[in-house]
């Protein structure tokens, strides 16, 4: 009789924890939810007479706040109530608050793999990169090149495509300012003037006359097809990985300027490339936030 009494302590103790873990997710919940409809007290001061103005906020939060762009960044806002500020800025600072090519400005860091040349940054007619040299047919059409540090990096990415099973070459690269001259006049009179800006860039505003970027096939199908390949399935897992980003992407049109290209790759360095890659943004949009530091 007296030993069947010392279990009732325990007993007791065992079912209180039950008892315990049962309720507790139900008490969490209820903290929580009083959490949530508790009044925010950060947004009354936000709204004190002392409180700073939208653009004083952008200065001190985001580093790529231009000074002498605050007017613009005003106009442009109040236009594109839809914007997060973050795009506000971006946007303004590549230049897309006014039209394709006004504004222009002599592209920084030339001759290195982070020249920015878009519809707003050109180089001179003289400009020929550094270090050209000429692509074999084993990684060609024949008579292309690249500036040296690219095409060795072309060259690796083509063996490395070539070891998984797929072809990749190069059908143009390296452009002068007088080619591209020609090219883009042919397109304008075949085309008209706008049509042609959507797909060819004016001289001195090309990517191509960096000697950085490359267009390339799968020695099958027409360039143009080059997104329905399985090569292109390839490119958009491993470029990246040899230094290549996709220049013009499908849902960022409005800010490259240029309709899709998948069939365009332009090489900035392993380590930029595979932080643009996850930064989701373009080569444009990623330079002005991160690179443009004066
Ligand atoms: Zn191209």
């Amino acid at each position: 009789m007296e030993q069947k009494k010392v279990w009732i302590p325990f007993l007791v103790i065992i079912m209180l924890l039950g008892l315990g873990m049962f309720f507790f997710p139900f008490l969490q919940k209820q903290l929580q939810r009083e959490k949530e409809e508790a009044p925010p007290f950060e947004a009354e001061e936000i709204t004190t007479p002392n409180s700073q103005t939208w653009e004083e906020e952008m200065a001190k939060t985001y580093d790529y706040y231009k000074e002498e762009n605050q007017d613009r960044y005003l106009a442009y806002r109040e236009k594109h109530s839809e914007l997060s500020d973050e795009n506000i800025l971006t946007y303004v600072n590549i230049g897309l608050d006014q039209p394709y090519y006004t504004n222009t400005k002599e592209a920084p860091n030339q001759n290195t793999p982070y020249v920015l040349v878009n519809k707003y940054y050109y180089l001179g007619s003289n400009y020929v990169p550094d270090n050209l040299e000429e692509l074999d047919t084993n990684y060609s059409k024949g008579g292309i090149s690249l500036v040296k540090e690219a095409k060795e990096a072309f060259i690796q990415l083509v063996d490395a495509a070539k070891q998984d099973g797929y072809t990749i070459r190069a059908i143009s690269a390296y452009r002068s300012y007088e080619y591209q001259e020609g090219l883009y006049q042919r397109y304008v009179n075949q085309d008209g003037i706008e049509l042609a800006d959507t797909y060819s860039a004016r001289p001195g505003f090309s990517d191509h006359q960096t000697g950085l970027a490359v267009d390339v096939d799968n020695r099958e199908l027409d360039f143009n097809s080059f997104e329905q390949t399985k090569e292109f399935t390839w490119m958009q897992e491993h470029a990246v990985e040899y230094g290549f980003i996709l220049r013009y992407p499908k849902d960022k049109t409005d800010i490259t300027g240029y309709t899709y290209e998948s069939w365009h790759y332009r090489y900035v360095g392993v380590d930029l490339a595979q932080k643009i890659k996850a930064s989701n943004l373009t080569f444009d949009e990623y330079y002005m936030r991160y690179l443009d530091k004066n």
